[in-house]
């Protein structure tokens, strides 16, 4: 036996504050809050492709062009983030370079393969392992929060060649693609709805 849909009891849950409002009340917006209140996020599929599909164009240059340009006194070198990976495995810190390369790459794709599952079995309206589903979008907001780590990443692989290196070190545009990816996927995971995960089971069982 299921426990009863908000919409049978008649309730409506603010986006905002979480407040479970009456769905009847003659006001479309949250007494506590003021937020206006939906039944579902509006639009909540199509926008949550909107952005990770931006996400993904910018993932390309993120991770082509250079994020650093570092001047040294006889040599100079722009480096990529996966070209800086290397770099820091060929010199022995193999272990900053695992977790740049997991900042990186191993999180971005993984929040691609997540969202990219989750939209299209919703749209299907497949009715299998919604329960597992739901707990894959509870990890996706997680690892949103540690999208941080990215950028905190991007500082250290900064101070890291400034002390390597005498002259002048320069962020190139790779780094605000990659900020860019970064955003647009944590906006992508707030805008899909999980609730859409549970909308295929027949209203009046
Ligand atoms: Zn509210």
């Amino acid at each position: 036996m299921t426990p009863p849909f908000a919409e049978q009891l008649n309730l409506r849950l603010c986006h905002c504050c979480r407040l479970a409002c009456p769905a009847d009340e003659s006001a479309a917006n949250c007494p506590r809050c003021g937020s206006p209140l939906h039944m579902r996020k509006p639009n909540a599929i199509a926008r949550t492709w909107a952005l990770m599909l931006a996400a993904l164009v910018f993932y390309i240059p993120a991770n082509v062009l250079p994020i650093m340009h570092t001047d040294a006194l006889y040599r100079e070198s722009s480096t990529t983030i996966l070209g800086s990976v290397v770099t820091l495995w060929q010199g022995g810190a193999w272990d900053i370079a695992a977790i740049i390369f997991i900042a990186s790459v191993g999180v971005p794709v993984t929040k691609f393969l997540v969202l990219g599952l989750l939209l299209i079995t919703v749209q299907r309206g497949s009715l299998r392992s919604r329960r597992e589903r739901t707990v894959l979008y509870r990890a996706l907001e997680l690892i949103g929060y540690w999208s941080m780590l990215d950028v905190f990443v991007a500082a250290l692989l900064v101070s890291l060649v400034q002390f390597g290196v005498f002259g002048t070190i320069e962020p190139r545009l790779g780094i605000l693609f990659f900020g860019l990816v970064v955003v647009l996927t944590m906006l992508a995971a707030q805008s899909f709805d999980p609730r859409l995960i549970w909308d295929t089971e027949p209203r009046n069982e």
